[in-house]
């Protein structure tokens, strides 16, 4: 039976945190946007750990901010660490931005079935056209471009959308990326494995730092502890793949051995009993869950979120880099479908953001795990891996970069081993300084947030935060030599005048 055909502007496939965002900023401009998603949503996810330029600048852009609030998420004012050789915890606040320190440097800790569905909801409040329990089956296209989708709807009958543009925001564990061309590039350095379940009565960090996430190094890898509620805790243990053979045969019993080998966690669920029943009764796993893919676009075809990208959570990056991907795709498909910006300039605009975004991110992370490392030091790890004739330092940053597997966006690893010496170096010294510098407004702040690599990590999320609180009265200069800038009303790009 030929499948029924409908036509829409655009087509987004998946409805977390990516696809809900790019679809609800497309259907502002009143652009005809058909939402498709797998599961019937609220569904479960992992990624509990917000930033604040979700909440503050997303979450305004979005509309969502008052129901948010309402949803009672517990208030997240940062992180606390036990990290690298200073065998003290330390704490990050988000109060790091002057002008944003106050009301908005607060992220959340949510339960994403319930954070999701909030987006989910709200994009079909602004128009879009959500349809659940349908999995996309095929992505349509020919020589030229892609046109469009075919997906089995609840009633079993297939379907046929054409759309001018399709957005890939399906997740890392599908399989739709792949017609976007190019290759999925893992990373050799983040190979590593989570595992995680959940706690009932573990106990909380001092107040104000109560609703912090706590992540605390171990001989392993490292675990997270985020409350999510006054009594419901997620807890991860994500250890490198070497240690691998331990996840074999029971992993609840894995799970309790890696918290009895985490001093601090330990201590922490010393009281408390894991959930067993229900959503969070389950011990989960992922891996393999570090890569970028080597194009995010082609002709009518965009990938978003984790279709794209994704690095380590122990900054918890993952859905600001997938929202943030939403607002820059819709930005994108707006100035085109208005004639404003060509396709090539205005997905080149996308791309080099977004790929900027994540290649700050990345050196970050791998700057931070390096103050992890022993006599078993990861430099001496990559150089071993690549058999790299070069220095420790410059096979580990060949490495991290993908320059050895060809990712065009690491090209210049003389400039990257020079930025990683340098942030690495920061860093670490950081760390190790204990004791804390103040913000304008009083509060306490590890000397991380001093850091040039902190800083340029946060530009751009202190951007998207400021445009969501300022709205048109945001300005912004272009982050691209040559670049676009965001529209008034921040929905599209406009060349600077
Ligand atoms: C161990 C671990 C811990 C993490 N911790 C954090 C954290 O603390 N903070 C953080 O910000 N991030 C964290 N992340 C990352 C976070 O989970 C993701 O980055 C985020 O969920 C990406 O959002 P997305 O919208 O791209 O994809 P998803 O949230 O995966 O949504 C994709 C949607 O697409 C749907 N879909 C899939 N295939 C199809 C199809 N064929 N047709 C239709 N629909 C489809 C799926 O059902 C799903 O609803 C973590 C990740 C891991 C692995």
């Amino acid at each position: 039976m030929s499948p029924i055909i409908e036509s829409a502007d655009v087509v987004v496939i998946g409805g977390g945190p990516g696809g809900s965002t790019t679809a609800t900023l497309l259907a502002k401009r009143g652009h005809r946007v058909v939402l498709l998603e797998k599961e019937t949503f609220p569904r479960y996810q992992i990624g509990e750990s917000l930033l604040p330029s979700t909440v503050h600048g997303i979450g305004r852009i979005l509309g969502v901010t008052e129901e948010l609030e309402k949803a009672s998420f517990m208030v997240k004012r940062g992180g606390s660490f036990r990290w690298g050789t200073n065998p003290v915890p330390w704490n990050f606040l988000f109060a790091v931005a002057p002008e944003l320190s106050g009301p908005t440097s607060y992220a959340y800790q949510v339960e994403r079935m319930k954070f999701d569905d909030i987006l989910l909801r709200n994009a079909a409040k602004n128009g879009v056209d959500v349809r659940e329990n349908s999995p996309v089956t095929e992505v349509v296209s020919d020589d030229e471009r892609v046109r469009g989708v075919r997906y089995t709807g609840p009633d079993g009958v297939e379907h046929e959308i054409r759309a001018t543009f399709v957005v890939d925001a399906s997740g890392n564990r599908s399989r739709v990326h792949q017609n976007v061309g190019g290759e999925r590039l893992y990373s050799d350095f983040f190979q590593n494995i989570a595992l995680f379940g959940y706690f009932e009565g573990g106990k909380r960090l001092p107040a104000p730092d109560s609703g912090n996430i706590l992540c605390a190094a171990f001989d392993e890898g490292w675990m997270w502890y985020i409350p999510l509620s006054d009594t419901l805790t997620s807890v991860g243990a994500v250890i490198s793949r070497e240690h691998a053979a331990k996840l074999q045969g029971d992993q609840e019993q894995a799970l309790l051995g890696f918290v009895d080998r985490c001093e601090i966690v330990k201590g922490f669920l010393s009281e408390a009993t894991r959930v067993t029943e229900g959503t969070y009764g389950e011990i989960r796993t992922r891996k393999d869950y570090s890569y970028t893919n080597s194009t995010f676009h082609r002709p009518g075809m965009v990938l978003v979120g984790d279709a794209a990208c994704f690095i380590d959570p122990v900054f918890s990056t993952g859905v600001h880099l997938a929202t943030y991907a939403g607002l820059l795709a819709a930005r994108s498909i707006n100035s085109v479908l208005a004639g404003d910006v060509t396709e090539e300039r205005a997905f080149g605009e996308f791309e080099g953001r977004y790929r900027r975004e994540y290649r700050v991110f990345y050196e970050f992370l791998s700057a931070f795990y390096d103050m992890q490392s022993n006599e078993e030091s990861y430099f001496w790890k990559a150089r071993k891996v690549t058999n790299f004739n070069a220095t420790d330092l410059e096979a580990f940053v060949s490495l991290v970069g993908g320059v050895h597997s060809g990712e065009q966006a690491f090209t210049n690893a003389d400039q990257l081993v020079g930025d990683f010496r340098e942030s690495s170096g920061a860093l670490a010294d950081a760390v190790e300084r204990t004791g804390s510098m103040e913000t304008e407004t009083g509060d306490k702040m590890h000397h991380l947030f001093g850091t040039p690599v902190v800083q340029e990590v946060m530009t751009e999320m202190n951007n998207v935060q400021v445009r969501g609180v300022l709205g048109e009265a945001a300005r912004e200069l272009p982050l691209l030599a040559d670049g676009l800038v965001p529209s008034a009303d921040g929905l599209a790009w406009r060349e600077t005048a």
